[in-house]
């Protein structure tokens, strides 16, 4: 791929978070820190008993707030520093890896482990603390009414009119330590592939769509990723940019 992109667009997933010692989210064994995914990560389970679903978040975010990005982050920080062209970074963690590491433009489609959303007035808190049925809003003073800001499963995921936008205008898309499996974000890379995109696809094993990916890289991504990253930045220089 030697050549200056525009636009690039990186999708990142549970991959990525799992080299900084991060247990993956949508596990394909259904558990998520011994928890089964249909008690923690649905509505009907935080409609029914809220208090427990906030207190498994509540649990979470120490280990998750405090995990340190590596080297695959650190590159996409990097790209989008020192690279002239566009670089979007689309994620499907709930952790704040790439914040970390000091990245910008991030997408977070399922939502961030920090955050938690008023369902009375839409208000979105942002904290590293513990919420839960006691938590008062700060914009509309209503009582025990947040829900972690984590896409469940059967909503929508967020940013989607953003993240349709970018795939069809980016000339690179990348994936990075994702299954090709959870659905919408396993369809992206046929969005960009049809609307002309260069399409590549960092993974420790070969993915369920693998075919459609121009390029295939497997390994851990915390070594093939900076290696890529390195050459994007190689070609640019040598083009004169
Ligand atoms: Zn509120």
């Amino acid at each position: 791929m030697k050549k200056q992109y525009k636009r690039i667009f990186i999708l990142t997933g549970a991959g990525i978070s799992a080299e900084s010692g991060l247990s993956t989210f949508r596990d394909s064994d259904g558990l998520w820190n011994n928890h089964k995914v249909e008690d923690v990560a649905t509505l009907e389970a935080f409609e029914k008993n809220p208090a427990f679903v906030h207190k498994f978040y509540n649990e979470l975010k120490p280990e998750i707030l405090n995990a340190k990005p590596n080297p695959a982050h650190l590159c996409l920080a990097k790209l989008q520093e020192k690279y002239k062209g566009k670089v979007n970074i689309i994620t499907q963690n709930v952790d704040i890896l790439h914040e970390k590491a000091s990245s910008k433009n991030i997408y977070h489609i399922h939502g961030k482990i920090d955050e938690a959303m008023c369902l009375e007035c839409g208000h979105i808190l942002q904290s590293a603390e513990d919420v839960d049925m006691s938590t008062i809003c700060p914009h509309c003073a209503t009582k025990g009414k947040f829900k972690p800001n984590i896409v469940f499963f059967g909503e929508m995921p967020l940013y989607m009119p953003e993240v349709e936008k970018h795939l069809r205008e980016c000339d690179l898309f990348v994936s990075v330590g994702t299954s090709g499996v959870v659905y919408p974000a396993a369809g992206f890379v046929y969005t960009a592939k049809y609307y002309g995109a260069d399409t590549i696809e960092f993974n420790l094993t070969t993915t369920s769509n693998n075919y459609l990916f121009d390029e295939h890289i497997e390994g851990k991504c915390s070594i093939t990723l900076p290696e890529f990253v390195e050459q994007l930045l190689e070609t640019q220089e040598n083009n004169g940019e």
